[in-house]
């Protein structure tokens, strides 16, 4: 049985299922519905794969997987790429010296829901992003290329998100500061501060949504992350207002959302 009980999950870890899970269904799913991908789609799925190869600390299999993808995209030069031809291209291959390989099934565990509908894929899409921005500012100069990791998830959501109305609020809240970034640690900041924007609007909002996992677990209430019992350190009080200490944050970001704290359990 590979799937876990939501409420057995840890919470201050990542699940490796979690994150494959997600990168499946982004891939293989959400990325290949259009019956062909050209122009700024196809640039934005492009740009995508490229990111995960540069930042995803997947296992092996995977990071041959994503090279293999990346490759082959990159000499794919024709305007249009039909659905066929990538869904074959997006193929595993155990058979091969190094095994090119990203599990085809989805396991929910830190981000399972208490039922069905709830969480899973866009929990799982906000995980991956948090992750590759913080393993941007981890591994590269801050202030070349802030906007890297934040201009690829903006393209992809803009694109490839099911949910449109997720990927339109996302759009205006890009539209209105994400220039103004100007450091990878800044975008790390952006993006915790965004989807805490995002849980502020939809506290309490249950019961309102299609089959999308996009409304309120009655299970996972939507809180100002990371909460108190995770880091306290990150909260302070101003006259009487709470206010975030944002070096705390800064530091318990990179120590989430960093390899050392994803848990292999349930991943293939
Ligand atoms: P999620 O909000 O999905 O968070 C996943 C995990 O990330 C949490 O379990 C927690 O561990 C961690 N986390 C939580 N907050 C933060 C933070 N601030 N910084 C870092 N990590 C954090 N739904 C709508 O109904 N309307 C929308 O407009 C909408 N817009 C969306 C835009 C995007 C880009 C995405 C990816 C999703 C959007 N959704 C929207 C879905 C919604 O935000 C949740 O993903 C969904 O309701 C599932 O919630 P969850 O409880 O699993 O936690």
């Amino acid at each position: 049985d590979r799937v876990a009980h939501p409420l057995r999950a840890d919470r201050s870890k990542l699940y490796m299922a979690d994150l494959e899970s997600a990168l499946h269904y982004s891939l293989r799913v959400e990325a290949a519905r259009a019956s062909s991908l050209s122009g700024a789609q196809l640039t934005a799925f492009k740009c995508y794969v490229a990111i995960l190869v540069k930042y995803f600390p997947g296992r092996p299999c995977v990071q041959t997987y994503l090279q293999t993808l990346d490759a082959w995209l990159r000499n794919w030069t024709e305007p249009e790429l039909p659905r066929t031809v990538l869904k074959e291209a997006m193929k595993n291959n155990r058979d091969a010296s190094h095994p090119s390989v990203l599990p085809t099934n989805v396991t929910w565990v830190g981000c399972q829901g208490s039922e069905r509908h709830f969480r899973g894929y866009p929990c799982g899409l906000w995980t991956i992003f948090h992750l590759l921005t913080v393993q941007a500012a981890q591994n590269g100069p801050d202030k070349e290329l802030p906007l890297e990791v934040l201009n690829t998830m903006r393209c992809y959501v803009r694109h490839f998100f099911g949910c449109q109305e997720c990927a339109e609020h996302f759009e205006a809240m890009a539209a209105k500061s994400m220039d103004r970034v100007a450091s990878r640690e800044e975008a790390v900041l952006w993006l915790w501060s965004h989807h805490n924007e995002v849980n502020a609007r939809l506290a309490g909002k249950g019961g309102c949504h299609q089959a999308r996992g996009d409304t309120e677990d009655p299970k996972f209430p939507k809180l100002q992350w990371p909460p108190p019992d995770l880091c306290p350190q990150c909260h302070k009080e101003e006259r009487g207002v709470h206010a975030w200490e944002e070096p705390a944050v800064v530091t318990f970001l990179k120590a989430h959302f960093s390899p050392a704290n994803i848990y292999m359990d349930h991943a293939e």
